[in-house]
């Protein structure tokens, strides 16, 4: 059988990709040489499943794309738990989207800037750690924070030589496929000059009020509350303060 032909069943898939966010879904999409539905293929899912799936193909792995109803451990853990009773036979779960709120890699002092691809290479329930800004202090190390050694090993492999020269060298491929793809212009690099970092304790709101103009009344309030507007706008039409920005290594990255 041709490697690019659709699987019989439901048992012909062992990857599954998981997005929180249907932007992140439809990037994957983008990804997929081949998407089964476009060729009449439905493979259904099990009674009970609620999860709504993609199935297509990406290189020569067959892969169910699994939109989470929303952001959150439960939603990733109830939806993970519903694909196993559909796709039995997955054997790489991985949670795709974009990364925010991480600036810097402590561990190696690196900025991590707009573009930059993160993997993780071990596997760590947050809930089981506390957040410091010098890094996680994990105060459980319980076996169920462990990761299955074929998962370890596979990430380790990924952390340099020939087998990341590799991914990359494929990552530039998916991104000019997802280019070609993308009828729409929805996804595009915004370049680097676009990652801005404000002081942690900088608010991103609305200061009319410092201006003159009508008080937005969530933002003029004392603490950390912005509105769904000032969440929305840039920070030129906010008139964020330059001057309160974090400079970082852009410059070594040009
Ligand atoms: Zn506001
Ligand atoms: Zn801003």
């Amino acid at each position: 059988m041709d490697w690019r032909s659709p699987p019989e069943t439901r048992d012909g898939f062992e990857v599954a990709i998981f997005c929180a966010l249907r932007r992140e879904l439809d990037a994957v999409r983008l990804v997929c040489d081949r998407i089964w539905s476009d060729d009449g293929r439905e493979y259904g899912k099990a009674r009970g499943d609620w999860n709504e799936y993609i199935t297509g193909l990406i290189g020569n792995h067959n892969v169910v794309l699994v939109q989470l109803p929303h952001i959150g451990k439960e939603a990733a853990a109830t939806a993970a738990a519903y694909v196993q009773t559909s796709f039995p036979r997955i054997r790489l779960a991985l949670l795709v989207g974009i990364c925010g709120g991480t600036p810097r890699n402590n561990k190696s002092s690196q900025d991590i800037l707009f573009g930059d691809v993160i993997i993780s290479h071990k596997i760590m329930q947050y809930d089981f750690a506390l957040s410091y800004s010098d890094g996680p202090e994990i105060i459980d190390t319980g076996e169920h924070m462990k990761s299955g050694p074929h998962i370890t090993c596979f990430a380790e492999t990924l952390q340099g030589g020939e087998p990341r020269q590799r991914l990359e060298d494929h990552w530039t491929q998916h991104l000019e496929n997802v280019r070609q793809r993308d009828t729409k212009g929805i996804y595009s690099y915004p370049g680097i000059d676009s990652d801005v970092l404000f002081l942690p304790n900088y608010r991103h709101k609305h200061r009319g009020f410092q201006q003159g103009d009508l008080e937005c009344p969530m933002c003029a309030s004392q603490g950390d509350q912005t509105c769904s507007e000032a969440r929305n706008a840039s920070c030129t039409e906010l008139g964020c303060d330059e001057a309160l920005q974090v400079h970082r290594g852009l410059s070594k990255r040009r």
